[in-house]
């Protein structure tokens, strides 16, 4: 979405100056590495948006939210990248899995905490050996009465040093049998046995590989029947995929990590036409007239157009793809100033295209890889498998 096309209410903009208000405040020049490292907003604004319930800000008031519209979600959206900041992170895939298939005490407990965004969450699903292929997870919940004991790896636990909990996929039966003998739980990450230690990713960001060693858990913690985990976990992951399932107030537009990639590759050029229009070549013209500059902010632009309007699950291939593709060729444009990072002198508009170069490529795998994206595509559209 262009916001230059978007005429904002009274309302909206009275909206947006509060928001930019609680990042200033709480905004040095040095958090955009600190925030990204940590994946995590600073605690002070994720408080002030619990308060005003604006982590799932489309939410009815007494649901947790504080029943604003697409466009004030946007406003967050852009306003977090617009201060290099990290996402105050949602809960939105996991609310309407729990309402549907929670257990009493888990609605009565955690949910009302999901949904203001005082407890956060984190994704259990890949494992050292299955990543695409989930339903060959290996982490074992065994029955005991009430209890269940947890012994496994899990691998890319994004935000599992700070979530309260993880939505665990786990092996309840037989390993042969697949995504028959597979359940979810909902495991606190404070029980004896949980531990989280560090990956550092390329272009700053943290995830974790995080192990779970004789960790009990209540029944009432199982998100859905016994063995039945796989048609559980269906929902939030094709939300994530943006395959055109609405649940509450998400909004199904080019599905959220193509629109959020894409964010980010706008901003990618601004930092490039920053860069051209601020530098002079050997003879003292502006950069911006270099036919071979303008010819690469054209090809990034007209791909930035094709991602915004690429809707549903084509949204984040596409985008990913062409952020990956545009940050190496920008920053081979803009060298050697293109390949300086945050906190470096001499960078470009934050050093964006120095760390989009080393962090883009990963958006092609997190969240299902593009591979996967197309052979999904391809089955809905009937169409043979590309992979
Ligand atoms: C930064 C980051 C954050 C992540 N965060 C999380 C998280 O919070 N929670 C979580 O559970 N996971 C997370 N992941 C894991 C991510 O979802 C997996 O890495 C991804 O699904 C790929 O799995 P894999 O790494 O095991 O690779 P594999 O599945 O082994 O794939 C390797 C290669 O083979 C290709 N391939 C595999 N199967 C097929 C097929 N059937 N057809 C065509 N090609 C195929 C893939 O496209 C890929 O190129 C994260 C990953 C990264 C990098």
């Amino acid at each position: 979405m262009d916001f230059s096309e978007v005429e904002l209410t009274a309302e909206q903009q009275a909206f947006e100056k509060e928001l930019r208000d609680l990042l200033d405040t709480n905004w040095t020049p040095d958090y955009a590495h600190i925030s990204l490292d940590h994946d995590r907003a600073p605690d002070a604004v994720r408080t002030g948006m619990v308060e005003r319930g604006w982590i799932h800000p489309h939410f009815a008031p007494d649901a947790g939210g504080a029943g604003l519209g697409e466009i004030e979600q946007q406003i967050i959206s852009s306003l977090f990248e617009e201060f290099y900041m990290a996402s105050p992170g949602g809960n939105d895939l996991l609310i309407p899995t729990l309402d549907k298939h929670g257990s009493e005490w888990l609605k009565a407990n955690v949910l009302p905490g999901l949904r203001t965004g005082e407890l956060s969450t984190c994704l259990g699903y890949s494992e050292p050996d299955s990543g695409s292929d989930m339903a060959a997870a290996k982490t074992r919940a065994v029955r005991d009465g009430d209890m269940w004991t947890i012994n496994g790896q899990k691998m890319w636990t994004t935000g599992a040093h700070h979530a309260d909990y993880v939505f665990l996929l786990a092996r309840t039966g037989p390993i042969e049998e697949k995504h028959r003998t597979l359940t979810m739980f909902l495991v606190p990450m404070n029980l004896p046995g949980v531990q989280a230690t560090p990956i550092w990713i390329l272009g700053g960001g943290r995830t974790n590989v995080t192990f779970y060693t004789d960790v009990e858990v209540s029944d009432d913690y199982r998100i859905g029947g016994v063995n039945d985990g796989w048609s559980v976990m269906s929902t939030p992951l094709a939300t994530e995929h943006g395959a055109g399932v609405v649940t509450e107030g998400v909004t199904p537009v080019n599905g959220s990590m193509g629109q959020s990639f894409s964010r980010t590759f706008a901003k990618l050029i601004d930092g490039a036409i920053d860069w051209a229009a601020s530098r002079k070549d050997a003879e003292g013209r502006s950069r911006l007239e270099d036919p071979l500059v303008r010819m690469a902010l054209a090809e990034a632009m007209l791909d930035l157009e094709m991602c915004w309007n690429a809707a549903g699950e084509l949204g984040k291939p596409m985008a990913a793809e062409a952020l990956a593709t545009n940050a190496d060729r920008l920053a081979d444009m803009a060298a050697p100033e293109g390949i300086l990072d945050f906190g470096v002198d001499g960078k470009i508009a934050a050093g964006i295209i120095a760390s989009q170069r080393l962090h883009s490529p990963g958006t092609a795998i997190y969240g299902g890889t593009t591979e996967i994206y197309r052979n999904n595509l391809a089955r809905r559209l009937g169409l043979p498998r590309p992979y």
